[in-house]
């Protein structure tokens, strides 16, 4: 007997505290499916409009793929920071951004260049994966 409220906010709660133990990029079809082993009962459209709306909402990043898929995780954009991608696991590490100063600066000097701003992600291996 759920009232329409809750066809809104289920899937988006199942899916935010889902997302928010796993600090890596799912893709919506690795989130249904596990969504559904769970026991919830949420069809894969609904997931993507759900995505869709965290990240218009800014509380989840979404980046694609190497086979060009979008992937999505729980994240703040608006403060800013860089992931660190694990190549083995996929664990994602959030990294601050204090070694750009110096490479804004050198910008600057050696080529006039003034920064407004930058993207980067950061590939390796994380600690159990060593
Ligand atoms: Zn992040
Ligand atoms: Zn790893
Ligand atoms: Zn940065």
């Amino acid at each position: 007997m759920g009232t329409r409220a809750d066809y809104v906010t289920r899937p988006r709660e199942w899916i935010a505290s889902l997302l928010a133990r796993e600090p890596r990029f799912l893709s919506a079809a690795e989130i249904h499916q596990r969504l559904k082993r769970g026991g919830a009962r949420v069809s894969l459209s609904t997931v993507y409009r759900t995505l869709d709306r965290l990240r218009a909402k800014g509380d989840v990043s979404a980046r694609s793929d190497a086979e060009g898929e979008a992937t999505y995780m729980l994240c703040e954009p608006e403060r800013h920071h860089h992931h660190a991608i694990c190549g083995g696991c996929g664990r994602v590490e959030d990294v601050d951004c204090a070694a750009m100063e110096q490479f804004a600066e050198s910008l600057r000097k050696l080529h006039g260049f003034e920064l407004d701003g930058h993207a980067m992600e950061f590939f390796g291996r994380c600690r159990a994966c060593r």
